[in-house]
């Protein structure tokens, strides 16, 4: 079970960029980042109006002077401080995280920024390089990553229980979308625009999430792949509102990813399912404490969070917070995830890159990766959904 007692060293001096008033993501990263004790927030630049945001800061309980009116600001401000900022999380739209990550990066500061990271891979490879170069983590937040039945499904399919993987279904099809919401609504309204959303929308905002739990559980790598793309509310061209993906792993396997933000009636409906030779996992982020397996020949079982009969590994039992039955969600995928960007930045600063290579956490390959997917796929869906390969 999760064990309170492991933050053993002071709290990381952590700052946020965007995520300020009203903000969709803010919050879940404000409380998820700092209810293990390992990150402090002690300022940000959380606002593209700077009034708004240091009133925000103001009324999170952050000294006045350390709410500032942009981010270049407050890296060049807080260097100059001792007890300066450690770390950044990026919550901004997405048109801004590559500058932000590597102005952070530059700066000396450990990174957690959204999703997708960059536009181009061109620019995520980028950010890579200079993590590496200055030695600091960059954390991705693809934040259903941190559920412990997606690790339960990743060490089920690592040791063989489904035998060889044939067929990956993924999909994340919510209704939210369905009509134009973006006329009165801010937060969607950027998210249909290619200057501020990037080349996609729905493969962006939420085909990426489904894709890496994918790649999590199964550690398989795309071939080819072949797109289609559709703007049922016309105004969103040249962006999508729905998607279709066929894959082509290099093992063998295919697979789809549905992404769509126009599935009437639909909550979220992020599914993933992994037929093997033998049996099949499917997991879903709307009842995420459940893994359904299901064996060839025998009655379907479903797994519960908590149990003693889940694999005793680092992750399926070790994230564990309150035991079976009580139901856990969102807040602690997220909190996991945080717990263990925090224990790979603090061994990064003493330089322990045994813990840091040793310890499994989203990060930039998982950036590039998402951004890869998109790009493939506007280079298929934009040409007749001709097939392409993944790695070029
Ligand atoms: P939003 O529009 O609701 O909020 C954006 C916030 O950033 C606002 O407070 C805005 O004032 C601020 N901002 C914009 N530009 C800024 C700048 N240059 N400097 C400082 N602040 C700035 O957006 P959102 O829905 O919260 O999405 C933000 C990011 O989070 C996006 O990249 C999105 O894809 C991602 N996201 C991820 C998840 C997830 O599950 N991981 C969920 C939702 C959103």
């Amino acid at each position: 079970m999760f064990n309170e007692e492991m933050r053993s060293e002071k709290p990381i001096r952590w700052a946020m960029v965007g995520g300020g008033r009203g903000s969709q993501i803010g919050y879940a990263h404000r409380s998820s980042a700092t209810r293990d004790g390992h990150f402090q927030l002690v300022a940000g630049a959380f606002d593209i109006d700077a009034n708004r945001g240091r009133d925000f800061g103001v009324n999170l309980g952050l000294d006045a002077s350390r709410c500032y009116a942009d981010y270049l600001t407050m890296f060049a401000e807080e260097a100059k401080r001792e007890d300066g900022i450690q770390a950044v999380s990026i919550a901004t739209p997405n048109g801004t995280h590559y500058a932000i990550s590597k102005a952070a990066l530059e700066s000396g500061l450990h990174v957690v920024c959204e999703k997708p990271v960059t536009f181009t891979v061109v620019e995520a490879e980028d950010l890579k390089r200079i993590a590496k170069a200055h030695n600091r983590i960059f954390g991705v937040m693809y934040g259903y990553t941190g559920f412990q039945m997606v690790h339960q499904a990743r060490e089920m399919i690592k040791r063989g229980d489904l035998g060889e993987v044939r067929v990956i279904n993924m999909q994340f099809a919510h209704g939210f979308h369905s009509e134009e919401v973006e006329k009165d609504n801010p937060g969607a309204q950027w998210r249909m625009n290619p200057e501020v959303s990037g080349p996609t929308y729905v493969l962006g905002d939420i085909g990426t999430h489904a894709f890496y739990l994918a790649q999590l559980m199964t550690d398989l790598d795309v071939d080819t792949l072949c797109c289609t793309r559709q703007s049922f509310i016309k105004s969103r061209a040249p962006l999508e509102d729905n998607a279709h993906v066929l894959m082509q792993f290099t093992n063998g396997a295919v697979g789809t990813l549905w992404a769509s933000g126009v599935n009437a009636g639909s909550m979220h409906q992020q599914k993933i399912r992994i037929v093997g030779e033998k049996a099949s996992l499917e997991w879903w982020d709307e009842r995420p404490n459940q893994l359904s397996y299901e064996v060839q020949g025998e009655p379907a079982r479903i797994l519960e969070r908590g149990m003693g009969y889940l694999n005793n590994d680092d992750s399926a039992v070790s994230s564990d917070r309150i035991g079976g039955g009580h139901a856990e969600g969102f807040f602690e995928s997220w909190s996991n995830l945080y717990s263990r960007f925090g224990i790979v930045m603090k061994a990064a600063d003493r330089e322990d890159q045994e813990t840091v290579n040793s310890t499994w956490y989203p990060g930039i390959d998982a950036g590039i990766e998402g951004v890869r997917l998109l790009e493939r796929c506007v280079d298929s869906a934009d040409n007749d959904s001709k097939w392409v390969k993944y790695h070029e």
